[in-house]
Parts: structure tokens; C-alpha cells; sequence
């Protein structure tokens, strides 16, 4: 079969993950790595909290631009990548550095954002998803100490609750009931 160039470059445009990346400060919560990555966890921005005595959710509006410098200037908080709903990533913390985004993960995690309201409504584009994946494979790839077990939602890993009026809540949903988890472990 002839391969022709114009073929090759479809391929390309199919395959590849455009990568944007930026210089995230690196403080004592992004110090480099002892110890080698075994896991991705899977977040999406917005969440639940309690608002003067109201279970609200925070949302998630802006660019993938923005929430990178959101995370880049936090005091404590930090992240990997974040995605946007277009599928354009954003690398924050290098790979090698600890970033502090799932409490009793981070030494050896890698973190990825998607940017989504986190309210269980949001749906998440194919692009923000098709890129998800390519970059998870291409972080697989990198370390190859990640098992797909290992690759689990921050809904997963933190089981800890928050109490509202009264009422005990889970503090970690995200990604969220609209994150197709078992389509995505097909796909990895
Ligand atoms: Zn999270």
C-alpha cells in the first residue's frame, strides 16, 4: 500500500496531542520526585463545598490558560495538566515534580485537570476526551511503573466527607457521574 504524505499528515493531525506548556512555579509542595510514578488520577475542577450552611457546587468557567495560572499561583494546591473542553492541555508541574492535588497520592501521582463544572450535569466534549486519552497513554508510556489499576478518579482515591447542616458529604465527586469511566479504561 502506498503511504502518501498527505495520508501521513491526516495521521499526524488524528494522532497527535498538542501540548501547551507553561512554567509553573515550583515551591515546597513541587519538589522533585523520590520516588517513581505509579498512578494518574482523574479530576475535574468544580466540586462540591458548604456555603454558609448550603451544599453548592463551585464551578468551572474559563480557559485552560487561566486555570493553569490559577494553579501555577496557588500557595498549596497544584496539578500536571489541565484540559480544556476544546482538548487543548495544559502542562503545569513537570512530570518529575511533585504537584499537590490528591491528598496521599501526590509523591507519586501524576494530576490532570478537566476543566468541567463537576455538578454531575456538565457533559465532557469527545475532544476534551480524545485528548484525555492521548494523554494518559503518552504518560503510560513515559512510566511504565502505572498499571491501569493505578489509573483511577479522585473520586476513587479520597474517601474522606465534609458535614453541611448536619449533613455528611462526600468531598471528592470528580470527575463525576458524566465521565464515561469504563469507556475511558476501554480506551487506555
Ligand atoms: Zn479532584
Amino acid at each position: 500500500m502506498r503511504i502518501t504524505i498527505g495520508r501521513l499528515l491526516l495521521w499526524f493531525l488524528l494522532t497527535a496531542t498538542w501540548v501547551t506548556h507553561i512554567d509553573a512555579k515550583t515551591t515546597a509542595q513541587s519538589a522533585i520526585r523520590k520516588v517513581a510514578v505509579d498512578s494518574i488520577v482523574l479530576h475535574a475542577i468544580g466540586g462540591p463545598y458548604c456555603d454558609r450552611g448550603k451544599l453548592s457546587i463551585s464551578a468551572a468557567y474559563g480557559d485552560g490558560a487561566s486555570w493553569i495560572g490559577f494553579f501555577s499561583d496557588h500557595k498549596v494546591l497544584g496539578i500536571h495538566y489541565v484540559i480544556d473542553r476544546s482538548g487543548i492541555v495544559f502542562a503545569g508541574v513537570a512530570e518529575n515534580r511533585v504537584a499537590n492535588h490528591t491528598l496521599g497520592w501526590n509523591q507519586t501521582a501524576i494530576g490532570i485537570e478537566l476543566i468541567n463544572h463537576g455538578n454531575g450535569k456538565e457533559t465532557f466534549p469527545k475532544a476534551q476526551i480524545d485528548a484525555l486519552i492521548a494523554l494518559v497513554k503518552g504518560v503510560m508510556i513515559r512510566h511504565s511503573g502505572i498499571t491501569k489499576n493505578r489509573v483511577v478518579r479522585h473520586s476513587d482515591a479520597d474517601q474522606s466527607t465534609f458535614e453541611c447542616s448536619g449533613v455528611m458529604h462526600k468531598r471528592k465527586t470528580d470527575p463525576g457521574v458524566q465521565f464515561d469511566y469504563i469507556e475511558f479504561m476501554q480506551r487506555i
